[in-house]
């Protein structure tokens, strides 16, 4: 079922899809509007709503020229955070787990922050949020992660690395003392941790159904403004192939997570390796007084601990290579495997979580791309080649997010919906798109 959320004219019966670059952002108002008047909308397909579908979808709507009509159509079979994003452990900041700034750190924290204040801003919950100071926002549900010095070697590369770490998310180095007024009875079995008081842990969930939101406000504010017009319709149902959309849209850009190389287009070329990872979801007893502080940061180390509450959390999380089962659905058997494997590692840095309780595990696949000189990046591109015909710019391609698709989905979203709008795939730094070369 499609829910129409714009319902701006459309202008039937002129079929003048546009086969050259549509105008893009420098486009002077007036051959805009005069555009807007005589064209039908620009119409794309977004495949898949989780991180990246739905970063490129926002994207698109704010950087269309303002005076264009376009038109998207986001199809996801289970609905919005329904693959690998929705289960995500919700951990965001720009380092590698030697507390060196990833590729291109600093855009991509910077992106994924402006997105999640315009999914806050879309649930109104900032203000809530400023009246009350004991409030955990709904959607960031703590501010601050330490991760603990866990080997000698670990130690040294961290003081190295976190001399270059970003003013907007700083690294400070605390010993155990100074850790445990953040998390009493926390164990450092070096006595370092680093600490990273800007870094977040979102509630994953809400803040794709926030983005989505902030989506349907913009396309309901340009029905307002008098300019062009923006159309947004969900289609909750599957993609089975390509070709299915070929003719009706502009581009397709296809964001389907571990799944994209289920499309028997794309299948067999997509250099990813998939890799299924279980989530537990821990609590405390009623009876146990002695609560997780309240701002006590969330944990990274051998195991992660994601801080949802005073009295609720998640563990995370295996790494199953052999896996390509993506339901999030999890066995009695495989959520004990889990435990067995994450709790002593949890129990190392936090001995407290023996008097927590286990409630439910869920699962998804991460899309893990390859290691390039420059770190285990996302792969983005035009994907013509591969899908097959003659259109140009038509099939775009935006996934392996690995294990961090928090952090690239708000940068490389926009990267894509401008390199969709401009039908430019240059706008994509090489790093992101040299994959298919190698694949060929
Ligand atoms: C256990 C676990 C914990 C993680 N923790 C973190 C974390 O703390 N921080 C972090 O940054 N990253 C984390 N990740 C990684 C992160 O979840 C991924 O990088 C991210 O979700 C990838 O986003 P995506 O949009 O590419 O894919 P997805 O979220 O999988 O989205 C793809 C969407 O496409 C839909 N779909 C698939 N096939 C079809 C089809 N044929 N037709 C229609 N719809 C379809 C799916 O339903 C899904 O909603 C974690 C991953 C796992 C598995």
């Amino acid at each position: 079922m499609a829910m129409a959320i714009g319902s701006l004219s459309r202008f039937c019966g002129v079929d003048c899809r546009l086969t050259n670059p549509p105008p893009f952002l420098s486009f002077s108002s007036s051959s805009a509007a005069s555009l807007s008047h005589h064209h039908p909308p620009l119409r794309y397909a977004v495949l898949g709503a989780g991180f990246a579908g739905l970063s490129v979808a926002w994207h698109l709507l704010t950087q269309v020229a303002k005076d264009l009509n376009v038109c998207i159509d986001i199809y996801d079979e289970f609905g919005v955070g329904g693959g690998a994003s929705g289960v995500s452990g919700g951990l965001l900041h720009p380092y590698s787990p030697k507390a060196k700034l990833l590729w291109r750190g600093a855009e991509c924290w910077n992106e994924s922050m402006k997105l999640l204040s315009v999914a806050e801003a879309a649930m109104g919950f900032k203000e809530t949020a400023q009246l009350d100071p004991e409030f955990q926002g709904l959607i960031v549900r703590r501010r601050g992660i330490l991760r603990p010095a866990v080997s000698m070697k670990n130690l040294t590369l961290f003081n190295e690395n976190a001399q270059n770490c970003l003013a907007s998310c700083r690294i400070e180095k605390v010993d155990e003392d100074a850790a445990q007024t953040l998390v009493p009875n926390l164990s450092l079995p070096f006595n370092t941790a680093f600490y990273m008081p800007e870094a977040v842990n979102i509630h994953p969930q809400r803040y794709l159904q926030a983005l989505y939101l902030a989506c349907e406000s913009l396309v309901k504010e340009s029905c307002y403004s008098g300019f062009g017009g923006k159309e947004l319709y969900f289609h909750k149902k599957s993609v089975h192939k390509l070709l299915d959309l070929k003719g009706e849209y502009q581009a397709v850009i296809i964001c389907l997570g571990a799944k994209a190389d289920t499309l028997p287009e794309l299948s067999g070329k997509l250099p990813l390796r998939m890799c299924r990872g279980v989530v537990a979801h821990l609590q405390l007893p009623d009876d146990i007084g002695e609560e997780y502080p309240d701002h006590g940061p969330s944990i990274l180390s051998d195991a992660w601990l994601a801080i949802q509450g005073r009295r609720s959390l998640y563990m995370g999380s295996t790494w199953d290579w052999k896996s390509r089962n993506s339901s999030p659905n999890v066995s009695t058997a495989e959520a004990s495997e889990a435990l067995k494997e994450l709790l002593p590692k949890a129990y190392a840095i936090y001995p407290d979580l023996k008097k927590w309780v286990f409630a439910e595990a869920r699962a998804g696949l991460r899309a893990m791309p390859p290691l390039t000189p420059y770190g285990s990046l996302p792969l983005l591109g035009c994907v013509n080649d591969m899908v097959g015909g003659n259109s140009k710019c038509k099939y775009w391609f935006f996934g392996g997010l690995g294990s961090r698709g928090l952090l690239y989905h708000g940068w490389l979203g926009k990267l894509m919906a401008q390199a969709v709008l401009s039908c430019n795939e240059r706008l994509i730094p090489s790093e992101l798109t040299s994959w298919k070369n190698i694949n060929r």
